[in-house]
């Protein structure tokens, strides 16, 4: 049985042929490919041109791999092994017929190849989208910062405008030209975000907040925004919502004003409605989920999937106005925050935006009775005029500041190009507060302020300093604290933001002095 066995596999698969020094057959079993008796075998295939040379080899067997010879118009692929008897000057040819196997490997290998290929394409793909990301990326931060300086100035210099005497048609062109240098510094901080986010460097930070009466001041401002367009504005807010929940109120607003402004600008009847709703009564926390919806113009199917994208806008640009950002923010921010937003919209019927967020709900949802801060300007004594240092090196900002600090005769300005200067001038003259730009020549703001707080003198080394930087940015912000300073404000100043803080810090600082 078993011999049999054998015998038929070898029958099928394997072929002897004997043949003399010049490749003439002199046997052959024919059991794979048909050769003729006194026949040269190099006639069938010129691989065997090869079994001539090896009679001269001191080597008597001889193995020849994945040998392709046609047999039958068909392709095989044949072990050879041939053996030399060089007494009776013949070899002895043992044929192999691994065709099934060779194919099967040659398929796997062709495979894997492709398959590596592929991997190896992919990667260097990802590798130059990288690339590009990063490169998109850090243009957009510098460029939108190169856009800022400038713009602060304008805007600085617009408000400097607009306290003046002015007829009525003076003041509406300041006025416009003030809302186009708005929504341009809008646009530069989108840009900003956009980047920040790409870049992985936006951070989601949540803390307790009151989230219901936030829900009331925004609920307030739409209503008025709609009643401009006539159209009805509704807000729906669950009753297991609680009042205090632990989110990152910056990037929810950012979010919520992003789809609010839509639905209004995006509306020329009907409601915009705001639900704000939770299925959950969890103590810690809760499935947030909030629906902006309007019934206004629509998105057709074609647009829906790319309304997220970057710079897309369905409507031919300028009839609407906007930079087709806000959505891509919006779409980016819900995702850092753990959700994901959804759209579902009908041309000319009307859009509905969801998403839903877990956030964290503070386990004290009672207003804390803290004692009520005084953030409004207290009154000083007239006769006590208080001495400010600024150091800044861009002359434009200087002329603003002059400029604001002009009307204000509580105070007195005193201007230093840079952080050497500063210094100097604190060693030469008594100040109450600094304000301190960040990005000067010869020393920056972050090291003056760092010499100002290692000072020996105890009239110098705890002044009040102010940051002051065109950059919004929460490294620099951190920066500043860690070197002591003690406030921080982004350009384009706003004047009351700017002598609140100002009056703030010399108050504190007073009282310091005045207790220790
Ligand atoms: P934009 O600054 O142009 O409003 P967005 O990124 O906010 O940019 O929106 C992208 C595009 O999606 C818009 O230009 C508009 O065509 C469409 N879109 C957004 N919100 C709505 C909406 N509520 N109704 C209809 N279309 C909308």
């Amino acid at each position: 049985m078993l011999k049999s066995l054998q015998e038929e596999f070898l029958q099928k698969n394997t072929q002897v042929i004997v043949v003399d020094q010049e490749a003439k057959v002199l046997d052959t079993t024919n059991t794979l490919m048909r050769v003729k008796k006194d026949t040269l075998l190099t006639d069938y295939h010129p691989f065997f041109y090869s079994i001539t040379s090896l009679f001269d080899q001191e080597k008597a067997s001889h193995y020849f791999y994945c040998v392709q010879i046609e047999v039958l118009s068909k392709q095989c692929f044949f072990d050879i092994r041939v053996h030399i008897d060089p007494k009776k000057a013949e070899a002895v040819l043992f044929i192999i017929d691994l065709t099934d196997h060779y194919k099967s490997v040659h398929q796997i290998k062709q495979v894997r190849n492709e398959s590596i290929i592929d991997f190896n394409m992919a990667q260097e793909l990802n590798n130059q989208l990288e690339v590009q990301r990063g490169f998109k990326n850090k243009f957009l931060a510098n460029v939108s910062h190169e856009i800022r300086t400038p713009l602060n100035s304008i805007l600085g210099f617009i408000n400097v405008l607009q306290g003046t005497a002015l007829n009525r048609e003076q003041l509406d062109l300041v006025n416009i030209i003030k809302s186009s240098s708005q929504n341009l510094t809008a646009i530069v901080d989108d840009l900003l975000d956009i980047s920040k986010i790409e870049a992985g460097r936006l951070e989601i930070k949540n803390k307790r907040f009151d989230f219901r009466e936030y829900l009331d001041r925004l609920s307030a401002t739409y209503a008025l925004q709609a009643e401009e367009k006539r159209l009805e504005f509704t807000v729906e807010i669950g009753e297991k919502i609680p009042k205090f929940l632990v989110i990152d109120h910056l990037r929810i607003n950012q979010i919520l004003v992003n789809l609010l402004d839509n639905a209004i600008k995006y509306s020329h009847k009907g409601r915009v409605t705001l639900k704000v709703f939770t299925q959950s009564r969890n103590l810690r926390k809760i499935p947030l989920t909030i629906e902006v919806i309007d019934q206004g113009i629509g998105i057709d199917q074609e647009h829906i999937s790319t309304i997220f994208d970057s710079f897309t806008q369905i409507e031919k640009q300028g009839l609407f106005g906007g930079s087709g950002l806000g959505l891509s923010i919006v779409k980016q921010l819900t995702e850092l925050m753990g959700g994901q937003i959804t759209v579902e919209s009908t041309k000319d019927k009307g859009s509905t935006f969801r998403f839903t967020l877990d956030v964290g709900v503070s386990h004290d949802q009672k207003r804390k009775k803290i004692e009520k801060r005084k953030t409004a300007i207290e009154p000083v004594a007239k006769t006590d005029r208080k001495r400010i240092l600024l150091g800044e090196d861009v002359e434009v900002n200087q002329l603003l500041l002059l400029k604001l600090f002009a009307d204000r005769k509580e105070y007195s300005l005193d201007i230093a190009k840079n952080g050497e200067q500063v210094l100097k001038f604190l060693d030469n003259y008594h100040y109450d507060l600094i304000l301190m730009d960040l990005t000067m020549p010869i020393m920056d703001g972050f090291d003056t302020a760092a010499r100002i707080r290692s000072h020996s003198n105890k009239r110098i080394n705890k002044l009040p300093i102010i940051a002051l930087t065109a950059r919004r940015s929460d490294e620099d912000r951190e920066a500043c604290k860690e070197v002591g300073m003690n406030a921080y404000l982004t350009k384009p100043l706003d004047e009351d933001l700017l002598f609140g803080t100002i009056q703030k810090q010399i108050n504190k600082y007073k009282r310091k002095k005045d207790t220790d």
